[in-house]
């Protein structure tokens, strides 16, 4: 190499944050050693370089995956620039695909990486989560399609069963319940109270290894017979399960392909939803971000430790998130588990993939139904999609009562995705502004994940 060359290439430039004082400031994104680095200098704090993604062939294909956002009413003006008019501001590109509600502050934990930062006091009225699910359905032109119930701890709130029945009334398509597991662990009679809720219904259970030790570390107590037992609970009355895991590099990163393969084994377990070390919260003022995992590092763990059973190439990224999230599904071919995107070339199908999380077979006929007249392109995309799909979607399926799909697809598919947030290291306004979990605020605005946890949580 010349000595006057750089060793960089020059990607892109973009705006980002300093960490220290959160100012905005220019950023350039560089390709060096393979790896994808945000390099950025704040006046007063100096230089810095932050990895973005650790495989830089997957960070420069990954756009061509993206597709157009898609429009939810914003709550507030453009005023000082992202991330700063939360929001939604109109200058935000993507829905709300997860709206999220923080029922309550408390919670009976307090772990080292607690992005709410709960412990405080207090449970948000009835009366005015519904006035929040409502403002989720009216930005969404009365289509809600996720909605999670949060915390702190959710379940610690007297009308948590009300809550959800609410959700379900109010016509949200998917409720979620995040939880550590604690309450449905020990307290039965709950764990058949949430069963009423099945179809549509998932449990997010908080569970990020099988070793006490890692629970020690990251959420200050032993924690995994109580993670067994409320896996049991929830298997016993067949409540559909996500396994949420926060993974951090050199202390639970062995476990991701064990992880995996322990769901794919326990019936009722629906997908795994893995999630880097985002340094916000109470991780906020630990500098440690420079020896981050990203989306990259935990899909090479999944194909190294389950020995190519899911390989790099049978993830995507998620065409609405192309920045943040990848995911593969596997469907069950007689005893075997296999990736769908062996059999789909996804690129060929992103005018008809919905920009949503989910995946849902009866959405997919739905709107086949709806353009079954139409003579474009699309719609021949839309019936050839379907054609592909076939070994994940039997025509039987159609024909099944919702619990029974329920039970169809929770035994016959299996998501893995992979959800890296923002946060003042890596921030990079555009994936900033395609972001589409949103908290729903008790003041009745919609402001995304990351920009939530970094700046606007009081
Ligand atoms: S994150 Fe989105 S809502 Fe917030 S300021 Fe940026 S564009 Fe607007
Ligand atoms: S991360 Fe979840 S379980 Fe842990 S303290 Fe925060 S709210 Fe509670």
């Amino acid at each position: 190499m010349p000595s006057n060359q750089r060793d960089y290439r020059f990607i892109d430039s973009t705006i980002s944050l300093c960490p220290e004082c959160l100012k905005r400031i220019d950023a350039k994104v560089i390709l060096k050693n393979g790896s994808i680095y945000l390099q950025k200098r704040c006046k007063q704090h100096g230089e810095m370089e932050i990895l973005l993604e650790e495989d830089g062939d997957y960070y420069l294909k990954r756009g061509d995956y993206d597709k157009p956002g898609s429009i939810s009413k914003p709550q507030t003006e453009i005023k000082n620039g992202c991330p700063f008019d939360c929001g939604l501001c109109p200058d935000h590109e993507q829905h709300t695909c997860n709206g999220l509600i923080e029922v309550t502050d408390e919670c009976d934990l307090n772990c080292k990486f607690c992005y709410a930062n709960s412990g405080k006091k207090g449970f948000l009225s009835f009366e005015k989560i519904g006035e929040m699910m409502d403002l989720f359905l009216d930005s969404e032109f009365g289509n809600a399609e996720i909605l999670q119930i949060s915390g702190g701890e959710p379940t610690l709130h007297p009308q948590i069963i009300e809550i959800i029945k609410l959700a379900r009334n109010k016509k949200i398509k998917y409720v979620l319940l995040n939880t550590n597991g604690l309450r449905i662990a020990s307290d039965e009679n709950f764990v058949k109270e949430l069963s009423q809720f099945k179809g549509r219904f998932e449990i997010y259970l908080q569970f990020d290894s099988f070793d006490d030790k890692t629970y020690q570390d990251f959420r200050g107590k032993k924690l995994w017979d109580i993670k067994k037992k409320a896996i049991e609970n929830l298997v016993r009355y067949k409540i559909p399960i996500t396994l949420v895991s926060t993974i951090k590099k050199g202390v639970n990163d062995q476990e991701i392909g064990k992880i995996v393969k322990f769901g794919l084994d326990t019936k009722y377990i629906r997908g795994v939803n893995f999630q880097p070390i985002a340094y916000f919260g109470r991780m906020g003022g630990l500098n440690q971000s420079q020896d981050r995992i990203t989306i990259t590092g935990i899909i090479n763990c999944i194909e190294k430790q389950l020995n190519g059973m899911v390989k790099k190439n049978d993830f995507i990224p998620l065409p609405c998130d192309v920045d943040r999230v990848a995911i593969t599904y596997l469907y069950r071919l007689k005893d075997e588990f296999v990736p769908i995107m062996r059999s789909i070339n996804t690129k060929e199908y992103l005018p008809v993939i919905r920009n949503t999380f989910k995946f849902d077979p009866e959405d997919i006929l739905k709107d086949i139904t709806e353009s079954v007249f139409c003579k474009s392109k699309s719609c021949c995309n839309y019936l050839d999609f379907l054609k592909k799909l076939k070994p994940l979607i039997p025509a039987k399926f159609f024909l099944k009562s919702p619990k029974e799909k329920m039970e169809y697809v929770s035994e016959n598919t299996f998501r893995i995705s992979i959800v890296s947030f923002v946060d003042a290291y890596n921030f990079d306004m555009k994936s900033m502004k395609k972001e589409c979990v949103h908290i729903i605020t008790p003041d009745l605005k919609k402001i995304p994940f990351s920009a939530y946890n970094m700046i606007h949580r009081k």
